[in-house]
């Protein structure tokens, strides 16, 4: 057996990638794995109900730990004869770290770091062959690089970092130490930098599916400062098949930068969700609207005070990646944007369920 390790399956990106290469014609066919397990310890985003209909699959096993936990991550790579890790779990909000930072070094920096000693403690006794085939693939973010000028070239993978938030301070603290696992212990690591990622299953505390939840309740769509902070979008599936490509062919101790090519400001995208709403459920179709006077959703949009720290411009040229191995976003923003939407609109139930569960719903959400 040749088993795939995925640590925070159970969030919004590590859900949606597992169920790239579970369903059916998934990609796990085409890769060199044939089994798939997934370590998360069900943080408040965690959601085992994004993976409920694989549940029984002989091909997967969910098992609830952290990836902190040294002995239990050796435990699984022994059992399971693991060949590759791909790490999404993380604390993820960028508003959480900055009401509490201490736990987003706890997961980000330390317990990284100890899903990283276990891992080269396992890699260090496989033999030569299994040795050479290892890979452990770190995801991690653009708000590494810091913000951006109007003018100012993208982010590219020689970008120097300069975090301003807890949370890109954590992720670059993580970024490093991956980088120094390679480079002092030869460990066969890649790390991949992504954009704002929009798709099905995001916890509802992110810009897209917090202003869509709050529209269709008609709440207010609070956004921040002027509205006019740029961020690069990239479709979840898209982001997907690109680290799919990165743990298939690329270079040891390398980084990718993984984009959308779609530069827009925050206050576009609540624009175009409240556009994409009006069109799919008027406002005159939703109980919610009965006895307001409203005709557009786009009415509930409020300016609120800008987040301490906001960076003002996130763009990544993505040109090493498409150019060495030869990804490319499948989706435009107008066709990824219009399933997203869909998706929310047609899973009431999940939408639901995650309104039931204890999260401050108070935080604005801005990814
Ligand atoms: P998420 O917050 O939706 O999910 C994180 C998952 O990690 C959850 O299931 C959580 O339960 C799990 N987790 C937390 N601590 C853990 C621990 N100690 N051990 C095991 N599991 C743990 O995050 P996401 O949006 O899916 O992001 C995944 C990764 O991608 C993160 O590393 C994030 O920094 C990075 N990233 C996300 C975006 C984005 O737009 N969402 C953009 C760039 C990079």
């Amino acid at each position: 057996m040749t088993s795939l390790l995925v640590t925070g399956g159970c969030g919004f990106i590590g859900a949606n990638f597992i169920r790239l290469l579970l369903k059916e014609g998934g990609l796990l066919a085409e890769s060199p794995y044939d089994f798939l397990l997934n370590l998360d310890a069900l943080s408040y985003a965690g959601n085992p109900a994004n993976l409920k209909e694989f549940e029984k699959d002989g091909r997967y096993l969910f098992v609830k730990g952290s990836i902190g936990d040294r002995y239990l991550v050796n435990k699984l790579l022994v059992e399971h004869g693991v060949s590759a890790i791909v790490n999404f779990a993380a604390e993820s909000h960028v508003d959480r770290s900055i009401e509490g930072p201490e736990v987003f070094i706890e997961t980000n920096v330390l317990e990284t770091q100890r899903l990283l000693e276990a891992s080269r403690q396992y890699w260090l006794n496989l033999s030569d062959k299994r040795k050479l085939i290892f890979r452990f693939l770190h995801v991690s973010t653009d708000e590494v690089f810091g913000s951006l000028g109007t003018n100012d070239p993208a982010f590219c993978e020689s970008t120097p970092y300069a975090p301003n938030s807890p949370y890109s301070a954590s992720k670059a603290s993580s970024d490093f130490l991956v980088r120094a696992y390679y480079h002092t212990y030869g460990f066969p690591v890649m790390t991949t930098n992504c954009s704002n990622n929009y798709g099905p299953y995001q916890f509802p505390e992110k810009l897209i599916p917090l202003m869509l939840l709050n529209a269709l309740e008609g709440k207010s769509l609070p956004v921040y400062g002027d509205g006019k902070n740029v961020r690069d979008w990239l479709y979840v599936e898209d982001h997907c098949e690109a680290i799919m490509r990165v743990l298939a062919g690329g270079v040891l101790g390398e980084t990718y930068c993984v984009g959308g090519r779609n530069e827009i400001q925050n206050i576009e995208i609540v624009k175009t969700l409240c556009k994409i709403l009006d069109e799919e459920r008027p406002c005159s179709e939703n109980a919610n609207f009965y006895g307001k006077d409203l005709s557009n959703y786009s009415d509930l949009i409020t300016y609120v005070q800008d987040r301490p720290g906001h960076d003002q411009r996130y763009a990544i040229d993505c040109s090493k990646i498409e150019s060495e191995l030869g990804w490319l976003p499948s989706e435009t923003f107008e066709s990824g944007i219009l399933k997203t939407v869909n998706w929310y609109l047609e899973n009431s139930v999940w939408c639901d369920e995650i309104a039931k569960r204890e999260y401050n719903r108070s935080r604005l959400g801005m990814a």
